[in-house]
């Protein structure tokens, strides 16, 4: 990516490109961008203003789990708002975000979604995600699953904004770990979000302990990365925020 050589304190976003529309999709065989009719159109939410600090604690049921979800949903509005902002200009949120339980319930570019994943559809400018395949990874990787996971599917639709199309998905995946690690340290350092001292290490733990597991694709080893790579990455961007992940 380019230096900003020459603008005195860019924002983080220098840069702006011309949207254009992708599927940035965390599934392994990757989305066509697709005609966008079909997708039903909803409100979308609004963020909570103001929210209180959220803690990520304890998360166990799926109806705990959505709750969960759009808090952190509220929390990245928040965030990509005021990183636009910072770079002179505004920033849409993403539409809407869609649980799923079933295979085919949702659909991008007229494809079905598959079981077992999380995805951000640019077709529809939307997040669909597994719920019960998110809850039982999040029981298994830890409370900052949570955060990641939506962190991550909403840099997606930050990078489709931003006109960032990299040839490789790898590096567009890698990029949006970054993103994800730096939308939940910068609302840690700004005590939006509080973790527990453990979370993030049993968070690191738990990547690598699915990386290779057949049954979670979204972490396995090939086009996104190994959970290894996928997990520096992350921590690159929790650590030094949104510089470390080369947008400008
Ligand atoms: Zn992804």
């Amino acid at each position: 990516m380019g230096e900003q050589a020459g603008r005195r304190r860019p924002g983080p976003l220098a840069g702006l490109l011309v949207a254009v529309v992708v599927a940035a999709g965390c599934m392994g065989g990757g989305l066509d961008p697709g005609d966008p009719q079909g997708e039903p159109r909803q409100p979308r939410q609004p963020a909570s203003p103001g929210a209180p600090t959220t803690r990520a604690d304890g998360t166990t049921s799926v109806a705990e789990f959505k709750q969960d979800f759009n808090d952190a949903v509220g929390i990245a509005e928040q965030y990509w708002t005021e990183q636009f902002r910072a770079s002179g200009e505004r920033f849409q949120p993403i539409r809407r975000v869609v649980p799923y339980t079933r295979s085919g319930e949702v659909s991008c570019g007229g494809q079905g979604l598959p079981r077992n994943n999380a995805v951000y559809c640019s077709a529809g400018d939307f997040i669909a995600y597994d719920v019960n395949w998110s809850v039982s990874a999040f029981r298994q990787i830890g409370d900052a699953f949570l955060f990641y996971l939506l962190g991550h599917e909403y840099a997606h639709g930050v990078q489709v904004r931003l006109g960032i199309r990299y040839n490789f998905t790898i590096q567009q995946e890698l990029q949006a770990d970054c993103m994800a690690g730096a939308y939940i340290g910068d609302n840690v350092r700004a005590k939006v979000l509080t973790l527990d001292k453990g979370d993030l290490d049993e968070f690191r733990d738990g990547l690598l302990a699915v990386g290779d597991d057949p049954n979670q694709p979204w972490f396995a080893e090939g086009s996104h990365g190994t959970a290894e790579q996928r997990s520096d990455s992350f921590f690159r961007g929790y650590e030094n925020s949104l510089d470390a992940c080369g947008l400008g």
